[in-house]
Parts: C-alpha cells; sequence; structure tokens
C-alpha cells in the first residue's frame, strides 16, 4: 500500500559521542519533588511509605526541541512555566509484565536535562474543573531536551544537581536524592500500566521554583554540569 502523504518525521535527540535516539513516547512524572509538591498546594507525602501512586501524564514525540533551538511562546496561555527535569532515555523493551526496579537500569541507555514547559494557567483551570492535563503539558515545544550523555558517562545519579538560570539568575536548583520516587522505582510504576520500549523518554518531576518564561527570556538548565541545555523564548507563533 502506498502512503497517502508523506509520513512525519521521526523525532529524534542528538546523543554526545554520535549517534542519535528515536522517541517513541515522554512519560512524564508529576510532584516528585515534596518542595514542588507543596509550592503547587499539593500534600506532600510524609515518607517513602506513606507517598501513594506517582502522577504520570506524557507528551508526543514530537513536543521535542532539540540542539539549544529557539523555543517559540505557546498559543492559548499567559503562563508559560519552566520545569527543570532530569530525562531518561531507554533502548531496550521492557520484558513483557511488571519491571522488576532491580532489572530497570539495563533499559536506561543515557540521561538528559529537559525542560517539562508548562501552560500553568491551563493546569490550574483544568485542576480546578477535576480535567486532564493534556493542553497544559503536551502542547508542541512543550519539551526542550539536552543531548542525551550516555549512561556509564554519567555514572551514579546519586545526588546529582538539577539547575536552572533564566537570564543569568538562578531559578530552580534540586538534588536527585530528593527524588521522591527514583529512576528504577518510576520505571516499574510504569510498567504496570504501558510497555516501555526502547525510544522511551522519561522527565523525572521538577524540583521547587518554578516560575514564567517570557518572550526574549534566554533559560540554561544543567544536570550537575554532565548535560547542558541553553535556549531562547521567543515571540511565539
Ligand atoms: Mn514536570
Amino acid at each position: 500500500m502506498v502512503d497517502m502523504f508523506p509520513p512525519p518525521a521521526q523525532a529524534r535527540v542528538p546523543v554526545r559521542g554520535g549517534g542519535s535516539f528515536p522517541v517513541h513516547r515522554i512519560y512524564c512524572v508529576g510532584r516528585n519533588f515534596a518542595d514542588h509538591a507543596r509550592e503547587m498546594g499539593a500534600a506532600a507525602p510524609a515518607s517513602k511509605t506513606d507517598r501513594g501512586t506517582p502522577v504520570f501524564f506524557m507528551k508526543p514525540a514530537d513536543a521535542i526541541v532539540c540542539g539549544d533551538a529557539d523555543v517559540p511562546y505557546p498559543p492559548a496561555t499567559d503562563e508559560l512555566h519552566h520545569e527543570v527535569e532530569l530525562v531518561v532515555a531507554l533502548d531496550r523493551d521492557a520484558p513483557a509484565g511488571r519491571l522488576d526496579p532491580a532489572d530497570a537500569p539495563a533499559l536506561i541507555a543515557a540521561y538528559g536535562v529537559g525542560l517539562d514547559l508548562t501552560r500553568r494557567d491551563l493546569q490550574a483551570a483544568a485542576k480546578a474543573k477535576g480535567l486532564p492535563w493534556d493542553i497544559a503539558k503536551g502542547f508542541d515545544h512543550s519539551a526542550p531536551i539536552s543531548e542525551l550523555v550516555p549512561a556509564a558517562e554519567v555514572g551514579p545519579l546519586g545526588a546529582r544537581d538539577l539547575q536552572l538560570y533564566v537570564n543569568g539568575e538562578l531559578r530552580q536548583h534540586g538534588s536527585l536524592g530528593d527524588l521522591i520516587w527514583d529512576v528504577p522505582e518510576i520505571l516499574h510504576e510504569l510498567s504496570t500500566l504501558y510497555a516501555l520500549k526502547a525510544g522511551d523518554l522519561v522527565f523525572m518531576g521538577t524540583p521547587a521554583g518554578v516560575g514564567p518564561l517570557h518572550p526574549g527570556d534566554v533559560f540554561r538548565a544543567s544536570l550537575d554540569g554532565v548535560a547542558t541545555l541553553q535556549g531562547r523564548i521567543t515571540g511565539g507563533v
């Protein structure tokens, strides 16, 4: 059969050292740092045994913006917010069934740093009505991401830092040691809901300090200096 039209370009992220990472899906974790949960007015778990289940949502694969490119200010919002996050990249399919957290590291190819850009006004309205977050989270250009750094080069994540500067001012600063759900735990939880595949990216959630971005703002995100992302918000679409 002949395609009715040329297929859309495969979304890809460059990998340090060569090659590219074809994107299958983008999973995102909400409320994964207690300080951010509190700043959003949500209850933060008192302990690891009191944390309930993680909050998940998705972005379309073609929401990524790569290569320190400009990001257009999105339509339909007056409150675009930054959320700096660790990004985990999988290069193997999970086995059928639930993924044991101990087996999760074998699926991880690389890490990066990204922004979970959010139309906060639309998210607040959705939350107030008990509606889904899709229009607040899964819009075009909503997932700027650094080049991916092979996991072997990153080494143990431990308590590595996440940082975000906007116009040279430090806006967000957190430690991966403060994740409520760590990477193996999140991959396990996702595996109970979805078939994880090579090409999946997972945005791991943001620390406190989220705030507005405006046209002309320049951002610089860092995963402890190992992966960095720079870009500028432009006048919009
Ligand atoms: Mn987020």
